[in-house]
Formats: structure tokens, C-alpha cells, sequence
């Protein structure tokens, strides 16, 4: 199993957490915060098998699932996780009810697991249900955001994903933000081909190519480093507009957003 271990000595009201990634499919990561005792919150299992190995190795059991979206590769998981875990809770919004959610979360829920509490978050966009879970430091934001990119857009709008993201982009600068897949390397590449000059992209690429290289995962990310280098985060920001065209007056910021997000579809 290979498994990476974060931000070990990051304590929550006096418990040491882990913070683990569990690689999955292809590019996926299920994320595990874990105390090592009572408190094992796993968050969008695509596939169990995986999951288990880790929770058997380190003989805990899951406290609680959180899911995301209704996507399978988030949610594929969670009938193997509750026949083998009975009577675990799993929280997720209405679109997961049909994927095995048990407690269905809406924005401003606050989910209290022993001493930890999540706060519930819509981020509609790349699903029309999506919800992102906030514990300080730790965000588990499924596929709304990426190092260096975003989710694709599904089923909402790109006005709603651009508020989505700009909702998350509003926590604190020392936001631990657990992406769903490893795609860091390629938005950096997209990210590049539109602003060749900047520099902190350019060896942002250079950096996570090495460590790409040697295996490690790019996530998780903060918030203050992807308001630097995810372009979908400086739509703001008048060099970018004027490098995809626009006259700086006229259009609103999501439109920057939208256009930017097609050019991504399409590289
Ligand atoms: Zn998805």
C-alpha cells in the first residue's frame, strides 16, 4: 500500500490528527484524518479495497464517510466500507442518498464527530449537490478545486462553480485544501501555456515534476499557495484578463473564469 502521511503534528483541540492520502483508480485520492484511536473520518471512498488494507494495518475503524458529490469514483466504496463496518455513518448531500449516504448534509450543517467538528459547505458546479467539508485546518473539497486548476463543469453553471471556488477561496491563507485526484501536473502545464512569464508558476512546474518523478503525491495543497499559482484563482487579476482578451471593464469576473475554464477543456 502506498499511502502518504501529512501534517502529523497538526493538533485540533489537543488531539494529534494524521492527515493520509489513499491513492485509488487511476489519479484518485480517499483521504483518512485520523487520532491512530477513535477518531478515523475517511472521506469519499471510490473503492474500498484500499481503505481497508490501511484501516486493518493500523487495526482502527472508521468513525464516520464523508462523500462529496455522487460521482462513482467518490462514492463506489461505501457499500463494501458499511457490510464490512456496520452501522457507520455516512454523511453526504441529498445527490448521494442513492450512493448510501445515511445522513444527508446541507450547507451550514456543522457534523460533530467525537471532539472534531465539520462544516458543511455548497459548492455547486461540478455536480449541482456538491459540498465541501471545512475541520480547520483541513478542507476536503472533492473536485471543486485542484492544485493549480478546478473541477470540470458538469452539471452546473460557470457562474456557480466560479462562486463555488471563490467560497473556498475565502478561508484562511493556511487552509490544508485535500484534493480528490492527482492532476497538479498538468494544470500547472495549462497554467504555463497562459502566463509563460510568471515566474512562480514556471518553477512551481519545475518543482512538482521532481516530485512527481519520485513518486510523491502534490497534495495536499494551501489556499495561500494556490491563490499564487491556480490561475482559476486570479481571475481577478488584469494580466490575466488581458492574456485571454478581455477589456478589463466590461465583463464580470466569473466570465474570465468561464472563458478560462473552456481553454482548459479544450488543451
Ligand atoms: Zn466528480
Amino acid at each position: 500500500m502506498d499511502y502518504h502521511l501529512f501534517m502529523s503534528n497538526v493538533n485540533l483541540k489537543d488531539i494529534s490528527m494524521h492527515l493520509i492520502s489513499i491513492p485509488a483508480f487511476q489519479d484518485n485520492y480517499i483521504w483518512l484524518l485520523t487520532n491512530g484511536q477513535d477518531i478515523n473520518v475517511v472521506v469519499d471512498p471510490g473503492e474500498a479495497g484500499p481503505v481497508i488494507d490501511l484501516l486493518d494495518k493500523k487495526s482502527i475503524a472508521p468513525s464516520a464517510i464523508l462523500l462529496t458529490h455522487h460521482h462513482n469514483d467518490h462514492t463506489g466504496g461505501v457499500a463494501a466500507l458499511c457490510e464490512r463496518y456496520p452501522g457507520i455513518e455516512v454523511y453526504g448531500p441529498q445527490e448521494t442518498q442513492s450512493k448510501g449516504a445515511t445522513k444527508i448534509v446541507k450547507e451550514g450543517d456543522k457534523i460533530d464527530l467525537a471532539s472534531l467538528s465539520f462544516q458543511v459547505i455548497e459548492v455547486p458546479g461540478h455536480t449541482l449537490g456538491h459540498v465541501a467539508y471545512y475541520c480547520a485546518p483541513y478542507l476536503f473539497c472533492g473536485d471543486t478545486l485542484f492544485s493549480a486548476g478546478c473541477g470540470r463543469i458538469f452539471e452546473g453553471t460557470a457562474k456557480q462553480m466560479y462562486e463555488s471556488i471563490e467560497k473556498l477561496a475565502a478561508l484562511a491563507d493556511d487552509t490544508i485544501v485535500c484534493c480528490a485526484h492527482e492532476y497538479t501536473l498538468s494544470n500547472l502545464r495549462f497554467a504555463h501555456h497562459i502566463l509563460p512569464e510568471d515566474s512562480e508558476i514556471e518553477t512551481y512546474v519545475k518543482q512538482i515534476e521532481q516530485l512527481r518523478s519520485e513518486g510523491q503525491p502534490s497534495v495536499p495543497t494551501t489556499l495561500e499557495k494556490e491563490k499564487k499559482i491556480n490561475l482559476f484563482l486570479r481571475c481577478h487579476q488584469s494580466d490575466l484578463q488581458r492574456k485571454l482578451g478581455f477589456n478589463t471593464t466590461t465583463m464580470a469576473t466569473w466570465q474570465v473564469f468561464e472563458r478560462l475554464r473552456a481553454l482548459k477543456d479544450s488543451y
